[in-house]
């Protein structure tokens, strides 16, 4: 683990050493485009650790449902245990019920009487055991539940703001972008950066940048509909998909975020500090000409435009 953050810091250095020398705008995806083709072109032994932990990472992924499987078969087998007590006994009784009916004679009652009692006993026990194993089994499935939701989680959310991860997105936009070539309903990003937060982590902290960041999350999910499909792009960078939307929606989408929360205080509970942000918005609809890195790339530099025009303003890729 230790070599991959070391290799990671040295890529990340020289990444940045060659964007600067090439007069390359200093922007996350631009970035992360450039860090990968770096370390892609140039240095072998860091492509074979990076990818090894990419690996890793995967497996994580794979170990977790396989113990998810795990915890399903340990259920399925008492579901199993449960139905073969039960069944014993229903035939039994089944069986002394028919004898029941059919005899007459005294001292085969009394015989009969016995054998209910005894076959009593047995399932008031077993109805014991029953019990144990019903609130065992509960006990199980709040496992498996639990286990099934961190797999899902991991592979798709962003930890820190509870809102989809760079994976969840690309994902999801492949499928926006094939389903929106093939019927052409259209779908429109917003890339939105919070301005100046830098001062925020400079002037507070870390942690309390981290606590805005949560909050902005927080604000991005209750103010943009439940078919929209906000993510964690970057650092302090957000990109929300909103599917069947043009620009001009997208611009009202964009002008309420932006509006809503430069009248908001978001707080970060962890230091006990509340704060008022801005972000700036760069917006791109998708064209069928489009592949998803070009669509990205007006949204990012609609964005930039945004953050040059002075911050906290909407910006679409119209204006460049
Ligand atoms: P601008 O208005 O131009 O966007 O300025 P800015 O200060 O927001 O932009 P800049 O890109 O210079 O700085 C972004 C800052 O976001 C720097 C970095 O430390 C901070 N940041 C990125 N990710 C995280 C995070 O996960 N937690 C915290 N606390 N800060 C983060
Ligand atoms: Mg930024
Ligand atoms: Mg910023």
């Amino acid at each position: 683990m230790e070599r991959f953050y070391l290799t990671v810091a040295r890529v990340a250095k020289m990444t940045l050493r060659h964007m600067v020398e090439h007069r390359i705008p200093m922007l996350p995806d631009i970035y992360s485009r450039h860090f990968y083709r770096y370390l892609a072109s140039t240095d072998r032994d860091s492509q074979e650790i990076i990818e090894e932990q990419q690996e890793n990472d995967l497996k994580e992924v794979t170990s977790q449902q396989n113990q998810g499987l795990n915890i399903m078969k340990e259920l399925s087998e008492m579901i199993n245990k449960l139905d073969q007590i039960t069944g014993n006994h229903t035939e039994q009784l089944d069986n002394h019920l028919l004898s029941l009916k059919t005899t007459g004679k005294t001292n085969d009652l009394a015989q009969l009487k016995e054998e209910i009692t005894e076959e009593l006993a047995l399932v008031i026990d077993s109805n014991h055991e029953i019990h144990t194993h019903i609130i065992d089994a509960q006990e199980t499935v709040k496992r498996l539940q639990r286990k099934m939701e961190e797999v899902a989680d991991m592979a798709t959310i962003d930890e820190l703001t509870g809102l989809y991860n760079r994976r969840a997105l690309f994902s999801r936009l492949a499928e926006e972008h094939s389903r929106s070539k093939r019927y052409g309903q259209g779908f429109s990003l917003l890339l939105i950066d919070i301005d100046d937060f830098k001062n925020v982590n400079d002037k507070h902290g870390h942690q309390v940048g981290d606590g805005i960041l949560k909050g902005l999350g927080a604000f991005l999910r209750q103010n943009l509909r439940d078919s929209d499909f906000p993510s964690r792009y970057g650092g302090e960078e957000f990109l929300c998909l909103l599917p069947s939307t043009d620009v001009d929606q997208a611009v009202q989408v964009g002008n309420k975020i932006r509006q809503l929360l430069s009248q908001s205080i978001l707080s970060s509970k962890k230091k006990d500090v509340s704060l008022q942000i801005t972000v700036s918005i760069g917006i791109a609809a998708f064209t069928p000409e489009d592949d998803i890195d070009t669509l990205i790339k007006r949204a990012d530099d609609a964005l930039y435009l945004a953050k040059r025009q002075g911050k906290n303003r909407v910006v679409t890729e119209r204006e460049l």
